[in-house]
């Protein structure tokens, strides 16, 4: 520890290294990495783009990614915001459009980020608890008693639930908020929801963020957008521009209008992962598991009679990685990504035989 540290560097908890172990033969289900590789348009455009031109910086607008993005989803260019990763994008945003003098609300059980970068940023929190069924209730996001949000961030489908809520629900939220940004985090969204994309011409307040790194299959790669009312993005686009920095790098922009361009892969790619991600739970709930109902390419999943703690232990032995949270409410559950069809059976055979069935 250093003495020249300030006081948000003592605060914060380093991420933990061994959510990603340099092991062989992992079967690796705790980062919710897609499990089959990007589209090959998107490979082959990266490949084309290694040449002498990496010797020149790249485009700073990534007007080329913009516009892709902005026609996929019928939206005009200005409406659009990258960056690397959809948290580097998230960070903007808490910078210029959560930072707030009242409190960012956001569920108890979500994506750990958002804490963290409200002390970062020192942005107020407000932590509004799930229903028991962990689903989030409208209700609690719409002011109430002469108490509004500053803001207001989920994602939807929530993480690490995988709990999806409605897109008339997001609208309800978004509608009974007009003083507040709604900032709904769309990382999982393609694989079963509807995206809240469709409703940014309509409500100015609304921002939604997605990457590249779930349904996409390019972790790798680092890309994440956000789409909103031109002003919002202008924010945005503020922050990032007192950095001056560069959205991307000449192989991302390269890789990402690729894959945006290639909807037929990008549909089919889904669709492999929502049916692998049936027949998982449903193997899950023979094997007596309580399985919450997921729209993401991951499950949440607890067995009434283990200790959630020690049967990612006993996994992780037979060298299968989950992701078990050491947090009140979610500490007998495990969050298991959807691998191939082939990891999804190693994994159900070796909890038989740590259950005994
Ligand atoms: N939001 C949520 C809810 C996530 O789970 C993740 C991935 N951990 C991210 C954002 C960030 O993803 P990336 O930076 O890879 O785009």
């Amino acid at each position: 520890m250093s003495r020249f540290w300030s006081a948000v560097v003592h605060g914060l908890t380093p991420y933990v290294p061994g959510e990603q172990p340099k092991l062989d033969k992992l079967v690796k289900l705790n980062t919710n990495e897609h499990p089959y590789g990007p589209s090959p348009r998107a490979l082959a455009a990266i490949r084309a783009a290694t040449d002498d031109s990496l010797r020149l910086y790249p485009d700073p607008n990534a007007d080329a990614l913009k516009a892709a993005l902005a026609r996929r989803h019928g939206l005009q260019p200005q409406q659009i915001f990258v960056g690397n990763g959809s948290d580097e994008v998230l960070a903007h945003a808490f910078m210029a459009l959560l930072k707030q003098d009242r409190p960012l609300w956001f569920p108890d059980i979500t994506y750990s980020f958002y804490p963290v970068y409200c002390g970062l940023y020192g942005i107020g929190q407000r932590v509004v608890p799930l229903a028991d069924d962990f689903s989030i209730r409208v209700e609690d996001y719409l002011p109430q008693g002469g108490e509004r949000p500053g803001a207001i961030i989920f994602p939807n489908p929530n993480a690490p639930t995988g709990r999806l809520l409605s897109l008339t629900d997001v609208e309800r939220i978004v509608a009974g908020n007009p003083y507040a940004v709604v900032l709904v985090d769309e990382a999982y969204i393609d694989f079963g929801g509807d995206s809240a994309i469709t409703l940014v011409d309509k409500y100015p307040n609304l921002l939604v963020v997605h990457t590249f790194s779930k349904s996409r299959s390019l972790a790798g790669l680092r890309v994440g957008f956000a789409a909103g009312h031109a002003e919002l993005i202008e924010g945005l686009e503020r922050v990032k521009n007192s950095f001056n920095s560069y959205p991307l790098d000449r192989l991302a922009l390269a890789g990402a209008v690729a894959s945006v361009e290639d909807e037929a892969f990008f549909q089919e790619s889904c669709r492999k992962v929502i049916a692998t991600r049936e027949t998982l739970v449903g193997r899950m709930r023979a094997l007596g598991f309580e399985v919450l109902p997921s729209a993401a390419n991951f499950i949440f999943a607890r067995h009434p009679q283990r200790d959630g703690a020690e049967l990612a232990a006993e996994l992780r032995k037979r060298a299968i990685i989950v992701r078990h949270f050491k947090a009140p409410r979610i500490d007998q559950f495990l969050r298991i990504t959807v691998g191939t069809d082939e990891q999804c059976a190693i994994l159900i055979e070796a909890l038989r035989e740590i259950l005994g069935r």
